[in-house]
């Protein structure tokens, strides 16, 4: 059965490459008809923030890919917290020290520092491997007893994986193919800490094993990893699982990895919610939060690193499910586009129900001492929704539907001939005398009042829009009328011609 895993460190709020991962993760489990969890990896105490895991959980939820297991649902395999796993890493630990594969070592922090520094002043990469783990300070020395007594000590030691001597592996990965690593080049990872916590590697390999993992798909980061993890597996006598390794989400400018700062930079959220630091107070904005719609955040990001392989780029989520692959996943880097971003949102807002959002400009009217009954603010939406990518914009875009303008626009005031005043007075004639208001008669009757007199478009349109709305801007212009009004209308006019 095909069960596949987040496992965030609540390290701080998700990013939104994080979201990625967790997308790709769920996509595959349903595709699949498989179980997407999620597994919170906080064994680094010194990292822990709290609000992160509830924030990771929250943004899930918000966009719709919420796992099937975690912390408090389904815990079938749990707990999902890995601090509360802690007891069991110990044992599995030891059992790799019973093996051969793994041993003591008591190196202090300034010893390894020394050998690190030995090297780069030779021009070489410190390696902790065979190359030097028997002339170290560790159990390679064999001598069990005195580990043993050095340990009942108190004396502080970390358990190290003893890697394989000069062995190349040749290493599948469902997205780059076969990648090979040479054993000589890695390091014996600490899987063990002297504070008596598993590391990273020690814990994932061991619960993605008893959280039958059968497919470990992650960021591109984590593919150096792949031959220790691989090893572990081989270790413990374990099957492994299928490996995925996305590619990296790209600054829009320049090269490297997404990062906080562009988005502060360039005015764009990396997170997908709000996120107030708790020690620096400092908030970061959220896709949430900045009015962005779930479907046009995972439509964006399904396509960054992966195609469909046709022309098409609106997907729902059921789409998506149905046609992703693994296979069609790119190696290349993806760039993180942000006018693309909006052009998603605005795709989907296009398709939010107008009632709805007119209940959200009905709060923002209500907050201006403005009320107006619900069916006209949806039909007012309905005529300027065409121009907005977020909700937001509504106000701005239709506030002339509610208030008549105070100012008018300097350029657009050009349009005001000699005769425009006049004009103007004749066209409130033929409004009082129009009994129906509809957008249909008004404008046909306005129309054939021109025609008649043989006053061209551009002397009446103009001039009209610029009274009524106090730019050149808007929706039909007759729609306008209708909306506000006759007496509106005739009053803004005579405002205008003061
Ligand atoms: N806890 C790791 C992270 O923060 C998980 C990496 C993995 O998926 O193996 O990304």
């Amino acid at each position: 059965p095909i069960r596949v895993r987040f496992a965030p460190s609540p390290t701080g709020p998700l990013h939104i490459g994080g979201v990625r991962t967790a997308l790709f993760n769920y996509l595959f489990a349903k595709k699949h008809g498989g179980v997407f969890y999620l597994r919170v990896e906080d064994t680094d105490q010194n990292r822990f923030v709290p609000g992160a895991e509830q924030y990771i959980l929250e943004a899930l939820e918000w966009l719709g890919i919420a796992p099937d297991e975690t912390v408090g649902k389904n815990e079938k395999f749990g707990p999902y917290r890995q601090s509360e796993r802690k007891d069991l890493y110990k044992e599995y630990a030891d059992q790799l020290i019973d093996s051969g594969w793994a041993y003591y070592a008591f190196d202090s922090a300034e010893d390894l520092d020394k050998l690190r520094k030995t090297d780069e002043e030779n021009g070489k990469t410190f390696i902790y491997n065979h190359s030097n783990r028997e002339q170290l300070d560790n159990s390679l020395t064999n001598d069990a007893p005195t580990t043993a007594k050095r340990i009942l000590d108190g004396e502080e030691y970390v358990i190290r994986f003893k890697t394989p001597v000069g062995e190349l592996l040749q290493l599948k990965d469902m997205i780059r193919g076969d990648v090979k690593f040479d054993t000589n080049l890695l390091d014996d990872k600490v899987l063990f800490k002297s504070d008596g916590m598993p590391t990273y590697h020690l814990a994932n390999i061991v619960d993605d094993h008893l959280m039958e993992t059968s497919h470990v798909i992650r960021g591109e980061e984590w593919l150096p990893s792949m031959p220790l993890h691989v090893l572990l597996y081989r270790a413990f006598n374990w099957e492994a699982p299928e490996f995925a390794h996305l590619p990296l989400i790209l600054k829009p400018v320049g090269n490297g990895k997404l990062s906080k700062r562009d988005g502060d930079k360039l005015g764009f959220p990396v997170f997908p919610l709000e996120w107030k630091d708790p020690k620096s107070g400092e908030t970061s904005s959220g896709y949430r939060e900045k009015g962005f719609l779930p479907e046009a955040v995972i439509n964006f990001l399904a396509l960054l690193g992966w195609s469909s392989g046709t022309d098409q780029e609106l997907f729902t989520l059921d789409e998506l499910v149905n046609i992703f692959d693994l296979g069609r996943v790119h190696k290349a880097g993806a760039k993180f586009d942000p006018e693309k971003n909006k052009w998603f949102n605005h795709q989907y807002f296009q398709r939010s129900d107008n009632e709805v959002l007119a209940h959200q400009l009905s709060h923002t009217l209500l907050e201006k001492g403005i009320n107006r009954p619900i069916e006209t603010v949806t039909e007012i939406v309905r005529l300027v929704k065409e121009r907005a990518t977020f909700a937001s914009e509504l106000w701005d875009l239709s506030n002339f539907f509610f208030v008549a303008p105070t100012s008018y626009d300097e350029k657009a005031t050009k349009n005001w001939k000699e005769d425009t005043s006049e004009l103007m007075k004749r066209l409130i004639e033929v409004l009082e005398n129009t009994l129906d208001f509809s957008t249909e008669n008004v404008e046909n009757t306005v129309k054939a009042w021109m025609t008649e007199n043989e006053i061209g478009m551009g002397k009446i349109m103009q001039p009209l829009r610029l009274s009524l709305v106090g730019s050149l801007k808007g929706p039909h212009l007759f729609d306008i009328i209708s909306i506000i009004g006759k007496e509106e209308t005739i009053a803004r006019i005579n405002k205008a011609i003061e």
